[in-house]
């Protein structure tokens, strides 16, 4: 049976996602039911990759370079039921608005996407692929993996995270670093006999506010920001003298910033508070790593990395994505052009691989990651139709 593309469609669709729960490696019921609409929608070559991701293709009437529609599977913790005014996986449409989690982060959007693409089968001047991920909440393994398999070639994306109905051209990225401390374990009555590895910890901490105090501004996406966030020392004893300590960093970086230049800018700065390490001791910068296993069984012991990346406000993407998507309040005016505050997958389309990649959805940013997630239908209804316009004006301008 095909479904109808219709906006109300869409909207039944997205409530009935936001009803199956899936955090981050647990998105295998969310995934087959994306698969199942869109083989109802009849999308093309409808497939899970090895990491889970849900992909299919709308066949365009021309040859114009594939424009990908991305949105992602994972939704953070919902926490406390108790705290929701709406109960968070209800999908229930009250006041004008569709609630819970996912509501806006992202089922909504993804939602949205999948109809608009099933909409212009036949149409769009090239073929649509639609590509839901997993991961994204965690650094984008999913996408990470997709752009790497080469199972899909677009030649620009279109990100479902909330943009309040502008164009969004990038953010920053983020990343963990570490530095480890090593030191000779003892016991506290007999210092002598150790090495404590606490004592280099206040030169770390003056080494990362000398990197703070230089980190870059971005005209658009504002400064780079670096702050210690964590320690952890072992042995957790308080009559022991630790030999371990390790510094957790979180970094808000800019483009073009790897985890190799960032690893090496911390060493630097550590090496100039402690130009020579005292007899027994030792410290190592390394980045934070986390393992990831995806519900297909996929496992990644990934570094904790998402790139940033920024669009050049004047490339013809950008700009053919301003104009065809118009203002709501007045259409003959070109979308406001800025970036997003958070992460997303287009750190990897196009941070990674250079892909041209905006951002276009309905839904406030401050709503997401809260229990009073949520999205406004009318605005919704808004998104769908300018959906269409854009696919076909970002692929003809490639
Ligand atoms: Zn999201």
């Amino acid at each position: 049976m095909v479904k109808q593309p219709t906006f109300e469609n869409a909207l039944a669709f997205a409530s009935d996602l936001i009803a199956i729960p899936g955090l981050s490696g647990g998105e295998g019921d969310v995934a087959r039911r994306v698969h199942q609409e869109m083989e109802a929608l009849g999308l093309a070559d409808v497939r899970v990759d090895d990491a889970g991701n849900v992909i299919g293709v709308a066949r365009g009437r021309g040859d114009a370079p594939p424009a990908m529609l991305n949105s992602h599977l994972d939704v953070v913790a919902e926490g406390d039921h108790a705290e929701w005014e709406v109960p968070p996986f209800s999908g229930e449409v009250r006041d004008g608005f569709l609630h819970g989690r996912g509501a806006m982060d992202i089922k909504g959007p993804l939602a949205l996407q999948t109809y608009a693409a099933a909409s212009m089968i036949g149409e769009a001047p090239g073929d649509v692929i639609v590509a839901h991920t997993v991961y994204e909440e965690r650094g984008g393994l999913g996408m990470k993996h997709l752009l790497e398999s080469g199972e899909v070639k677009p030649g620009v994306v279109i990100i479902g995270e909330a943009t309040h109905g502008d164009i969004c051209i990038g953010h920053r990225g983020r990343a963990e670093v570490e530095v480890a401390l090593t030191g000779v374990a003892g016991h506290a009555s007999a210092p002598g006999r150790a090495s404590n590895a606490l004592d280099l910890l206040g030169d770390v901490l003056l080494a990362v506010r000398d990197l703070a105090a230089a980190q870059e501004t971005d005209d658009l996406l504002g400064a780079a920001s670096v702050v210690p966030t964590m320690v952890d020392v072992l042995p957790q004893t308080r009559n022991v003298i630790p030999d371990r300590v390790v510094v957790a960093l979180d970094w808000r970086i800019l483009p073009g910033d790897d985890h190799e230049s960032l690893v090496r800018r911390v060493r630097e700065a550590v090496q100039a508070r402690i130009p020579s390490v005292p007899e027994g001791m030792a410290w190592e910068v390394r980045m934070a790593t986390e393992r990831q296993v995806t519900y297909t069984g996929i496992v990644a012991d990934g570094n904790l990395f998402t790139p940033g990346f920024l669009m050049d406000p004047s490339h013809p993407v950008v700009e053919a994505a301003a104009r065809s998507v118009g203002r709501r309040e007045r259409v003959e005016d070109d979308a406001t052009v800025r970036p997003w505050t958070f992460a997303t997958d287009g750190g990897w389309s196009c941070g990674v691989h250079g892909i041209p990649t905006v951002g276009f959805a309905p839904g406030e940013e401050s709503f997401a990651h809260t229990n009073r997630e949520r999205l406004n239908v009318e605005e919704a209804r808004w998104g769908y139709a300018r959906y269409p316009v854009l696919i076909a004006a970002v692929q003809s301008a490639l």
